[in-house]
């Protein structure tokens, strides 16, 4: 939405030329642009601002500590902001991950555990293993590395000349193929691609699989069928290729669990985590890994990696203060019991409106789909641009929602309604209005 036409030409440049309101202010689960108007976050950003805008006790936290030091070279010292979001961080990870590596966002965070992965297997001798296996669609960053296993065309398509090819396999949408998600024959049937395209790659190439245990935005909050995770993890083991759990988007509780991977009792080999991890007040991201992964590199010769804003302290004291809120205020279950409501409420929308082919998610991390024949899950043709627009007429009422059109293969049309985990249910019904009136 292009306001204030009248603002000078600005120095800055993102991704387009479209010129965005000035934001004013931050409280909660609103944002207020500089001509007053209110906006509900109903996406948290993108899927970011977890615990709401401003929180005293976490800004609290950060002025405590930059009243300390905002900075210390990584090499040169370490901190106490550090160590002790690294502790609280390890009693939250899967069993074994004892050590977090700090970086400054997701994209990062992937390359970090690609990285690290492939120092593993030079360390164990397996020289041949290089290939990172993941799924399309998905997105796991913009960094060239990341970017390398990411399965988004539009995103990928003018770099390919400078990346390594990557295998991607499909994600399991159930929802399209017309399978039964509850069916544990469901999952072991997506399951079967992994297994399938590490035989033919030559199991003894392939480094790893990377996975989101809820999608993002990328496949909309896909969940993934019965049985799925518990498969994925059996054929890596068998294969020894390594699981890399990428919770940038659905780590930090916002699906009712601090890391989605719990709610299938699935343990990776690495971790990636960002976005919610410090819900906004700081670029922040960690790569945790099994402890015997990191003491192999470690062990020999180092890992050959790293970044100047590794563990700063400033970033490290508000990604503490926010677990903690998360864990005092009990936000995980207020996730898991708004997001139930929210999703109910979205299913409803189907009633009035035939066009709403899907609604999926787990607790707070929700998205609908739409099509132009449920029955048929058609999506409707990519130049009515319905992802653009939806968000537009929402955004002009108020709401900020999140969309993606999926593109090669499948195209669709999907929404992202992720308010911060202290939405209420007065928020759910201001959302459920706006949203209303806008698919109307
Ligand atoms: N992985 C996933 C699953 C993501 O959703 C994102 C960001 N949308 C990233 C990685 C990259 O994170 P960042 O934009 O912070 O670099």
């Amino acid at each position: 939405m292009t306001t204030s036409p009248e603002r000078p030409r600005s120095h800055l440049f993102y991704q387009s030329r479209r010129r965005r309101p000035l934001l004013d202010q931050a409280r909660g689960v609103y944002l207020w642009d500089v001509d007053g108007k209110r906006y509900l976050d109903g996406s948290s950003g993108a899927m970011v601002c977890n615990i709401g805008h401003s929180n005293e006790r976490v800004l609290e936290a950060m002025r405590r500590q930059m009243e300390k030091a905002t900075f210390g070279y990584r090499l040169h010292f370490e901190n106490e902001a550090a160590e002790k979001l690294a502790e609280k961080t390890a009693q939250l990870a899967p069993s074994g991950m004892e050590r977090a590596f700090f970086v400054s966002g997701g994209s990062e965070a992937v390359e970090s555990g690609i990285k690290l992965a492939r120092q593993y297997a030079l360390a164990k001798g397996e020289a041949l293993r290089w290939k990172v296996i993941s799924r399309f669609p998905s997105y796991h960053g913009a960094t060239l590395g990341a970017l390398a296993v990411t399965g988004y065309t539009p995103m990928t398509a003018p770099f390919e000349a400078m990346m390594r090819p990557m295998p991607k396999i499909p994600a399991p949408r159930a929802y399209l193929d017309g399978l039964d998600p509850d069916d544990p024959a469901t999952g072991a049937h997506y399951a079967e691609m992994l297994e399938r395209r590490i035989v033919e790659e030559g199991p003894e190439t392939v480094l790893a699989f990377i996975v989101e245990p809820v999608g993002g935005a990328s496949t909309g909050a896909l969940v993934p069928p019965a049985g799925y995770m518990r498969a994925v993890r059996e054929i890596c083991t068998k294969y020894g290729v390594l699981l890399i759990h990428d919770e940038v988007m659905s780590g930090g509780g916002r699906t009712g669990k601090f890391f989605a991977g719990e709610h299938w009792n699935v343990d990776p080999d690495i971790l990636v985590v960002s976005k919610g991890f410090a819900a906004g007040y700081a670029p922040l991201g960690a790569m945790l890994a099994q402890d015997h992964i990191v003491d192999a590199v470690l062990d020999d010769g180092g890992f050959i990696h790293g970044y100047t804003y590794a563990g700063n302290p400033l970033a490290c004291a508000a990604g503490l203060a926010v677990i903690e809120e998360i864990e005092n205020q009990g936000m995980m279950a207020n996730a898991a019991k708004i997001g139930a409501l929210l999703k109910e409420r979205l299913k409803g929308l189907m009633n009035r409106f035939p066009f709403i082919g899907d609604v999926r998610g787990e607790g707070l991390l929700l998205a609908f789909e739409l099509v132009s024949d449920r029955v048929t899950m058609t999506p409707f043709p990519a130049s009515l641009g319905l992802h653009d627009k939806l968000v537009e007429i929402a955004y002009s009422k108020g709401l900020i929602i999140y969309s993606r059109r999926t593109r090669g293969g499948y195209e669709g049309d999907h929404f992202l309604v992720c308010p911060p985990m202290i939405a209420t249910e007065a928020h759910v019904d201001e959302i459920m209005e706006t949203l209303t009136d806008s698919l109307a």
